[in-house]
């Protein structure tokens, strides 16, 4: 039998990755962050000077990546053909380029064997956009986790100040949605709650209290 699965979908922002974090922690289970993919196959495509309008190229990528994925006590250390990544991997930069690389369906196809063979005993929490939709539609338990952008542009300028980092809101936010509508209009794999999802707002939620909704949510389910 396949291990259960978690499914975590919603937009950049909305906490999903502290909260999977937790989840997995707390029951054991595997990650997987499936953003950090295609975050890698942008970064893979700098490395290789693939240009980022070219989907053949990107997807014989995508079917090639040399990456391995570390949990670590404070995340996960990413090793892109020898090379540590982890940092890199963060940037709005890369994040926006990933956003162009996933929209595209051969490059979507290439990376979906790779992201099921997550799912390992004793079960796995799956973070991403499509998980509950195209990746995992089998999952016993489906979030879609959701916050206002302006919100999600606050947390965000919060995060990368702590890091040091000058940030500006308006332009946090102005990006934050226009990755929203690219990844909510893209014909393949848009956006948006699986039908059986519970949908969960979190603008005025904490990470704790997100936790406890999923866990109660996922205790009825599996
Ligand atoms: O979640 P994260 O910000 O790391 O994702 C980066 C980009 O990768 C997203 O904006 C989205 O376009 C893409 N993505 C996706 N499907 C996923 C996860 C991420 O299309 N399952």
């Amino acid at each position: 039998d396949l291990a259960p699965v978690i499914t975590i979908d919603g937009p950049s922002g909305a906490g999903k990755g502290t909260v999977c974090q937790r989840l997995a922690q707390h029951l054991g289970w595997h990650l997987l962050d499936s953003g950090a993919i295609y975050r890698v196959l942008a970064l893979a495509a700098l490395h290789h000077e693939v240009d980022l309008e070219n989907e053949g190229a990107l997807m014989a990528l995508a079917s090639h990546l040399d990456v391995q994925f570390t949990p670590t006590a404070d995340g996960v250390k990413v090793v892109l053909e020898g090379e540590v990544v982890s940092e890199q991997l963060r940037t709005e930069q890369t994040g926006n380029a990933a956003s162009k690389v996933a929209a595209y369906p051969a490059v979507r196809e290439a990376l979906l064997r790779r992201q099921r063979a997550f799912r390992n005993d004793p079960g796995l929490i799956a973070d991403g956009r499509d998980m509950g939709t195209v990746v995992f539609p089998d999952a016993q338990v489906k979030i879609f986790l959701d916050a206002s952008a302006e919100e999600r542009a606050n947390r965000r300028c919060k995060q990368l100040q702590a890091k040091g980092f000058d940030v500006n809101f308006e332009h946090l936010l102005a990006e934050i949605k226009e990755r929203d509508d690219r990844d909510r209009n893209r014909p393949v794999a848009p956006l948006k709650p699986a039908d059986d999802a519970l949908v969960v707002d979190s603008t005025q939620m904490s990470i704790d209290e997100v936790v406890e909704r999923v866990l109660s949510y996922a205790e009825t389910k599996l």
